[in-house]
């Protein structure tokens, strides 16, 4: 038997697809929407559709900027010689909460992980090393340190190693499996600066 009409139910079933909400939050949020007055959830589609159409990645360190070059490459102030490789935007913006961090970064969008079958190609890898061509003293490999990113800091030490560049890791105050975005600002910053070279 259905408890609500089939657009509802559609609504319910697009909303529970997404992370972290569950069969009861997708109800409550369903009919929370449905209440709401009709400008309001205009408002709420196009942006979502707008951010969709328009954020895109930063044509140098991969992040999402709704520019050809996010706000961080096109700061002369910054570092350029000291690249800070992270797995996704949120760890990007984990470090630049703490406002410590004068380089640049390069976003992996991911981990290698063989377990679920994600290599060295599925990752920004190739577009990293693309980017070491240029003047680049330092990469700082600040993936997760979950056994995904222990893998990927390894890989990737491996191949940058030859180069002569300098590689570090960032300190293992993080702790395992510990992801980025929900580790407070100044462990975030002991890590930094306890960054160990590879
Ligand atoms: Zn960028």
């Amino acid at each position: 038997m259905d408890l609500y009409s089939g657009y509802i139910n559609k609504l319910i079933e697009e909303l529970s697809g997404l992370p972290g909400i569950g069969a009861k939050s997708a109800g409550r949020l369903a009919l929370h929407l449905i209440n709401m007055p009709k400008d309001r959830v205009q408002r709420l589609a196009k942006t979502i559709i707008d951010a969709k159409e328009n954020v895109r990645y930063c044509n140098t360190c991969y992040t999402l900027t709704d520019n050809e070059t996010c706000p961080i490459c096109a700061n002369s102030k910054r570092d350029h010689s000291v690249i800070m490789v992270v797995e996704n935007p949120r760890d990007l913006a984990a470090y630049e909460k703490t406002g410590k961090y004068e380089g640049i970064y390069h976003v992996l969008h991911g981990a290698i992980s063989p377990m679920i079958g994600i290599g060295p190609n599925d990752i920004k890898l190739k577009e990293l090393m693309q980017r070491l061509e240029g003047d680049v003293q330092e990469v700082i490999i600040a993936t997760n340190s979950s056994l995904e990113g222990e893998t990927t800091a390894m890989y990737i030490s491996k191949l940058i190693k030859p180069t002569g560049i300098k590689v570090t890791r960032i300190a293992s105050g993080v702790p395992v499996g510990g992801d980025l975005e929900y580790i407070d600002e100044i462990t975030l910053l002991r890590a930094l600066e306890g960054r160990v070279e590879l």
